[in-house]
């Protein structure tokens, strides 16, 4: 463990880590499982095409959610794209600018303009009270995100939505698994999105799903991700081909089995990290309500660079030369990234909330690939860090500033999970 500045790894000193621990590491469950379906599903040469576990896929989650419809789709931002059309979504649309690209980019994509609204900075989920002043004679629409899991404000959210006559998504890709009011997820607005992405609660590989109680929208959706096949030889629709495979399926199927074991360890790793973290100046970890039900998937830290002395980006330099590959989600927010920038490029005038937290978030690993032995490792390496913030602020100033990027020092990519 470090006792002195100079063992930290970003001055040279080794790394806490010998391997590397990421954000969103996949949670892989029952090994024979996936592979005795894969067996199976090769034996059967059934191998897309509303295949057994697509169907059975399907079931489970309507059955768990307690929703009419599932629709397996062969990722979440293929589902949205579906979901917006479906919806007769046009014009503008607002959306948070606090969220994974994708939620503008499905939209952007069939040239519906995002308009981006900012967030309450508790729940990091839409402001409600910020929408009325963003609809337009464009406004076809509302996308909310549940950020980390956190049900968006659906009340708030469904009554401006009514009064205005527009039509209410949800990006759900973080939120399988939770409950709002103890009503699962799936059940709000027109319709819900959730990605089995590999980085996610429940993994697919690559997969999502739309789940909605409107049984024609459900029709709709089915034919669109299927080229509008209504049977042999007969399309009625366009359509696109957003099908989920067997492949997929199979791993999405044997990832549900674990959902309760993957939330204890979630759970484990996120008590550990609060009490770890507890009463260190100037941090705060992001709260999940365990009142409902919640996959504890994403460790979120916000800092408070007045009282840390150094920085989240120095943090994050500081943390991924100890091997912790921290990630600064959802920097630099939607809105700062093409083409939303060339775009509106005072978009972040209305984005006040927004623009605060993209400086101050942290997200740390979790999962299954994690144990408390780590999380606590972790912990200790910020303390000693941010107890010595003034000194690692000026030395990592002074180390840098020789070199040819000085300038620069804040700045560096992300890298891929
Ligand atoms: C992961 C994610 C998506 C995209 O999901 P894919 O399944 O990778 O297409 C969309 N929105 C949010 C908020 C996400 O986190």
């Amino acid at each position: 463990m470090k006792d002195q500045i100079d063992e930290l790894a970003v001055f040279g000193g080794t790394p806490a880590f010998q391997e590397k621990l990421y954000v969103g590491r996949p949670n892989i469950g029952n090994r024979e499982q996936i592979l005795q379906r894969i067996a199976d599903m090769l034996d059967r040469r059934w191998l897309s095409n509303n295949g057994l576990y697509v169907q059975d896929l399907e079931k489970r989650i309507a059955k768990l959610l307690d929703v009419k419809h599932c629709i397996a789709i062969c990722n979440a931002t293929v589902a949205l794209e579906i979901t917006s059309r479906a919806l007769d979504l046009t014009g503008e649309v607002i959306v948070p600018s606090f969220t994974f690209i994708a939620t503008a980019h499905a939209l952007q994509w069939q040239e519906i303009t995002p308009v981006f609204c900012d967030i309450d900075p508790v729940t990091h989920c839409l402001n409600p009270w910020r929408i009325e002043s963003m609809i337009t004679p464009r406004t076809t629409g509302i996308v909310g995100v549940h950020l980390w899991g956190h049900p968006c404000n659906t009340e708030a959210l469904t009554e401006v939505a009514s009064k205005h006559n527009l039509k209410l998504m949800f990006d759900a890709s973080h939120a399988f698994g939770c409950s709002h009011n103890g009503t699962m997820i799936g059940n709000f607005g027109d319709a819900e999105v959730f990605s089995f992405h590999a980085t996610k609660f429940i993994n697919a590989f690559e997969g999502g799903a739309v789940v909605t109680n409107n049984d024609d929208l459900a029709t709709k959706i089915r034919l669109m991700k299927n080229f509008g096949f209504a049977g042999y030889d007969n399309v009625t629709y366009i359509g696109v081909n957003g099908k989920m495979n067997e492949a997929c399926a199979a791993m999405a199927l044997t990832s549900l089995e674990s959902l309760d074991e993957f939330t204890q360890i979630n759970y484990r790793n996120y008590k550990c990290y609060q009490s770890e973290l507890a009463g260190i100046p100037g941090l705060k970890l992001y709260a999940h309500d365990e009142a409902e039900k919640r996959n504890y998937q994403y460790i979120v830290v916000e800092m408070e660079e007045s009282v840390t002395q150094v920085s989240r980006d120095q943090i994050v330099k500081i943390l991924h030369a100890e091997n912790v590959m921290a990630r600064r989600y959802f920097y630099p927010g939607c809105h700062r990234m093409e083409p939303y920038r060339s775009y509106f490029p005072h978009a972040g005038l209305l984005l006040p909330e927004t623009e605060r937290l993209t400086e101050r978030v942290l997200v740390l690993p979790t999962g299954t690939a994690i144990d408390e032995s780590d999380i606590r490792l972790i912990c200790k390496i910020l303390r000693f860090v941010l107890a010595h913030g003034i000194s690692i602020r000026k030395q990592l100033q002074s180390a840098l500033k020789p070199a040819h990027f000085a300038e620069n020092q804040g700045e560096f990519q992300c890298t891929k999970h």
